[in-house]
C-alpha cells in the first residue's frame, strides 16, 4: 500500500540513484585506470619501489571496460524503457473524465477533491478484479463494453467467471492478460514484474529482458572487481608491512577506496541473487507478482468455441452437450452476458467462448520447456540474449491466438472440453483428453 508520502519518497530515491550510480562508476573507472593500473602497475611511481607490470595493467584495464560497457548500456536501455515505454494500459473513458473533473474542480476551488485518481481511490486497488476473484463488476466504476473487441477477436483471453475480461476499478479499464495495477504509479502495467527503485519505475514486459541483462552484467562486473580488488589490496597491505616501503598514506587510501573488496562482494552477491531469481521467473514464465501465489492460482480462461462446433452446440439432437459455461460476443445485453444462447449465434460475427478453469497452480503461459519460456523474454538468438537492443518476443501482441503464447495447459483444457481441432481424416471430434495433443498454442512469434 503506497501512501502519497511513500510515493514521493520513491520518486526522490529513484531520481537520486541514477546520479549516485553514475558517480560511483566514474570514480571506480578513474581509480582502476589511474592509481591502480597506470601509477601502480604500468608505470609504477618511484615511491612504490616496484618494476612495471605492463601486461597485468593493460589486461585489467581492457577487461574492466569490456565488462563496464554492456553493464552501462543495459542500464541506460532499462532506464529508457521504464521511463518512456513502461507498458501502461490506457486509462478508461470514465477515469479520464474523472481526472478532468477533478482538475477543473481543483482549479475552481483551489483545493483537492476526493474523487478521481486521488490517493484514497488509488488505495482501492485491492478491489481490482483479479484473476481468481469470484466477483463480477466489483468497484465503483461500471464495466463498459468499450474495448472488448481487442479481447474477443483473439481465441483465448483471461476472464472473470462471467466471461468478461478482468476489470481495473482504478483505471476504469479492462486489463489485458497478465496486466497488473501498480499502486506506486497508479496505472495498469502489461505483464508487470515489480516496481524497481533503481530505475524509478515499473519493470514490465518492455523492460524485463534489459533488467535481467543489467543485473547479470553487473554481477559479472562486480565479480571481476572483487577478484582484482582482493588481490591488490592484499598485495598493498603486505607492502605496507615492509619496512622499506615509502608509499604515501594518501595513495594507499585512494587505492583502497577504489578497490574495496567488501563492497564489490556485497553488491556482487546482491546482483547474483537478483539474476538467479529473475532467470528463474523466466524459466517458469511467470512474473514476480504471479509468483506470489504460483502454487494456488486458478486461471479462468475464455477459450473460443470453433465455428465448426457451433452447429452441433445448438442442434436439438446433438450428443455433444457442453459441460462449461459460455459467453457470446459482442455482448447481447450488458445485464445478461452469461446467458447461454438458445439460438445458433454462428450467423454473423459471433464469437462464442467456453469459460474454463485451470487446476490450482497450473500456468497456462508455461510453454512446457525452460528454453521456450526464456526465449519469450530473451529472444531467439545469442545476440538477442547478449545485446540490450531488441524487445522481448512476449511483448509482441499481434498474434490472434492470444495476448501471450499459450502452453500445454490450454491444449489440455481444449481437449477435455472437446474444443480441439478435428483429426485430419475428418472423423468425430475426440472427447478423450488423451487422444492426441493439440499444438495450436504456438504463437506466430514462435515460428
Ligand atoms: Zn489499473
Amino acid at each position: 500500500m503506497a501512501s502519497p508520502a511513500q510515493k514521493r519518497a520513491n520518486v526522490v530515491v529513484s531520481r537520486l540513484i541514477p546520479p549516485v550510480l553514475l558517480g560511483a562508476v566514474i570514480y571506480a573507472s578513474y581509480a582502476v585506470t589511474k592509481p591502480l593500473c597506470i601509477d601502480y602497475l604500468i608505470h609504477p611511481l618511484p615511491s612504490y619501489n616496484r618494476g612495471p607490470r605492463v601486461g597485468a595493467g593493460a589486461a585489467i584495464i581492457a577487461i574492466y571496460y569490456v565488462l563496464l560497457i554492456p553493464m552501462v548500456i543495459s542500464y541506460l536501455q532499462l532506464y529508457y524503457q521504464v521511463l518512456w515505454n513502461p507498458g501502461y494500459l490506457p486509462l478508461g473513458e470514465q477515469r479520464v473524465a474523472d481526472d478532468e473533473k477533478a482538475m477543473q474542480s481543483k482549479r475552481r476551488h483551489g483545493k483537492k477533491r476526493t474523487r478521481g485518481p486521488d490517493p484514497e481511490k488509488t488505495n482501492q486497488a485491492d478491489a481490482d478484479v483479479e484473476r481468481d476473484s469470484n466477483s463480477t463488476a466489483v468497484g465503483t466504476a461500471v464495466q463498459s463494453d468499450f474495448g472488448l473487441e481487442s479481447f474477443y477477436t483473439k481465441d483465448v483471453f483471461v476472464c472473470q467467471t462471467d466471461g468478461r475480461p478482468l476489470w481495473c476499478t482504478t483505471c476504469c479499464q479492462y486489463k489485458t492478460d497478465r496486466a497488473h495495477h501498480c499502486r506506486e504509479v497508479g496505472r495498469c502495467v502489461q505483464k508487470m514484474d515489480h516496481y524497481c527503485p533503481w530505475v524509478g519505475g515499473v519493470v514490465s514486459e518492455t523492460s524485463f529482458k534489459f533488467f535481467i541483462q543489467f543485473v547479470a552484467y553487473t554481477c559479472i562486473f562486480c565479480t571481476f572487481a572483487l577478484i582484482v580488488s582482493a588481490y591488490f589490496t592484499a598485495e598493498i597491505r603486505r607492502q605496507v608491512r615492509l619496512p622499506r616501503t615509502t608509499m604515501s598514506t594518501r595513495r594507499l587510501l585512494v587505492i583502497n577506496l577504489s578497490t574495496r573488496p567488501e563492497e564489490s562482494g556485497l553488491f556482487g552477491l546482491f546482483t547474483a541473487g537478483m539474476t538467479l531469481s529473475s532467470v528463474q521467473m523466466g524459466i517458469f514464465n511467470i512474473t514476480t507478482i504471479e509468483n506470489l501465489n504460483r502454487r494456488t492460482a486458478v486461471w479462468t480462461l475464455a477459450i473460443r468455441v470453433p465455428e465448426y462446433l457451433l452447429d452441433r452446440l445448438w442442434a436439438a439432437e446433438s450428443p455433444w452437450a457442453p459441460t462449461f459455461r459460455m459467453v457470446s460476443y459482442p455482448l447481447q445485453s450488458p445485464s445478461s452476458p452469461t446467458q447461454p444462447q438458445t439460438t445458433n449465434p454462428s450467423s454473423g460475427e459471433r464469437h462464442v467462448f467456453a469459460i474454463l478453469h485451470t487446476l490450482p497452480g497450473e500456468n497456462p503461459f508455461d510453454l512446457g520447456s525452460p528454453l521456450k519460456n526464456l526465449q519469450q523474454v530473451m529472444g531467439y538468438t545469442v545476440f538477442d540474449w547478449l545485446l540490450p537492443i531488441k524487445h522481448s518476443p512476449c511483448a509482441d501482441h499481434s498474434s490472434m491466438e492470444s495476448h501471450f503464447a499459450l502452453g500445454p495447459v490450454v491444449a489440455r483444457l481444449r481437449q477435455e472440453a472437446g474444443l480441439a481441432p478435428p483429426p485430419e481424416n475428418g472423423a468425430a471430434v475426440p472427447r478423450s483428453p488423451h487422444s492426441g495433443q493439440s499444438h495450436q498454442e504456438k504463437s506466430p512469434s514462435e515460428q
